[in-house]
């Protein structure tokens, strides 16, 4: 669960955060009508009573489990599993790096935190997109901090809805913990995101076989920052070991490790810590690596949400590149181990990334961007227009 813990070890001045003000509650109309809607927050996820559609969503998913792989049993304790290959047939191997060598899939675990406003103005004023995992829990806690990443052209993916241990779930809370979770952010940004990431990376067939039912792309990582550790642990991790982490990373492109394919690296936008940690090494990865890229630019996936009519830059699309050195660099390939889902894009034609790499902020379900709307705000009351109504959309197979 996010914290507001700052490492002693770090300038807090890479972060000026005003905490009293950044992580005032706030009530959000959209976001407070719908609550009944959905779980308890930062508690495990389960049906909702009464809700019909996701009951019959449920069902399907179920019966696609049950034929699926009937040989998955609950974990029931949180021990994990970490195997990122599936062993039963037809489900897709889970992405852990990029097409394109020496490319760095960026992204941040976690969030929204509502401390969040300098890192993510550091990532604009670098002209820099990354791939958010968002929390459910925290989506409904800082609606108009998920809604930064709209627009300012990050790419959204769930990171379920109460960062629990998913293999020891059971089946219809598995479900609940995305499906919840993609609600709240299709309620609070106006896009349903059709990727996520396991918390811990725990994830085995059963956990796959629900995402893949819901079209969901299981994304993981190659090699883990371990900067959500900081401070935990007998003995403690320190940030010394998280900075060899990152430049172990960056060796890895100088030895040639990268050059076939590109990397993911776990990182966090989980406290003021990781993110400071993101900034001190942000110039040194883009050094390193010819490109940091959200993972749907990575993959060429230039309608990475269930909107098909919202376009995304492609790889030679997403600036923020640094030199390249790659004489494969624009090559990247679209037949990456996408999950094959027969709603994902619809009939709606691909068009390329802008050449400029901006990319336009997406109008929200609640009609207004976050930055507008926040200079509004009260610490304890904004008056929001009425949230639209949320896409209902076939994402079953
Ligand atoms: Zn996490």
């Amino acid at each position: 669960m996010p914290t507001k813990s700052l490492n002693p070890d770090h300038p807090l001045s890479l972060l000026p955060v005003d905490a009293s003000t950044e992580c005032s509650h706030y009530s959000y109309p959209p976001v407070t009508n719908a609550k009944s809607q959905f779980p308890t927050i930062w508690e495990i996820a389960s049906l909702v009573s009464g809700d019909s559609e996701a009951q019959a969503a449920l069902e399907l998913v179920q019966a696609k489990v049950n034929a699926t792989v009937p040989d998955v049993r609950v974990k029931g304790t949180p021990n994990g599993d970490f195997c990122t290959t599936p062993k039963h047939p037809n489900l897709p191997t889970d992405i852990i790096d990029l097409p394109e060598p020496r490319s760095f899939g960026i992204g941040f675990d976690d969030g929204p935190n509502c401390s969040h406003n300098a890192f993510y103005e550091f990532l604009r004023e670098n002209d820099q997109r990354a791939t958010m995992f968002y929390i459910g829990s925290n989506v409904m806690d800082w609606p108009l901090q998920a809604q930064d990443a709209i627009t300012d052209g990050h790419e959204i993916c769930l990171h379920t809805w109460s960062h629990n241990y998913m293999t020891a779930l059971t089946t219809e809370q598995a479900f609940a913990e995305l499906w919840y979770t993609r609600k709240a952010i299709t309620l609070v940004t106006g896009v349903t995101p059709l990727c996520w990431r396991p918390p811990f990376g725990d994830i085995d067939d059963r956990i796959r076989t629900i995402a893949q039912a819901l079209n969901l792309t299981s994304i993981l990582w190659q090699s883990d920052s371990d900067d959500w550790r900081i401070n935990t642990g007998t003995p403690p991790v320190t940030s010394a070991q998280i900075d060899a982490n990152y430049q172990n990373i960056i060796n890895g492109v100088n030895n040639g490790t990268y050059n076939e394919r590109g990397t993911i690296m776990l990182t966090h936008e989980l406290n003021n810590f990781t993110m400071s940690e993101a900034i001190k090494w942000y110039p040194m990865l883009k050094a390193a690596f010819s490109k940091l890229v959200p993972i749907a630019s990575a993959y060429n996936l230039t309608h990475p949400y269930a909107e098909g009519n919202i376009s995304y830059p492609d790889f030679n699309g997403n600036s923020a590149a640094a030199a390249s050195s790659s004489s494969t660099s624009g090559s990247a390939s679209v037949t990456g181990p996408i999950a094959t889902g027969s709603t994902k894009t619809g009939a709606v034609s691909v068009t390329s990334g802008s050449s400029t790499g901006s990319v336009k902020p997406v109008q929200t379900a609640a009609g207004a961007t976050s930055a507008a709307l926040r200079s509004t705000l009260t610490s304890m009351q904004v008056v929001g227009p009425a949230v639209g109504a949320v896409v209902g959309l076939s994402l079953l197979w």
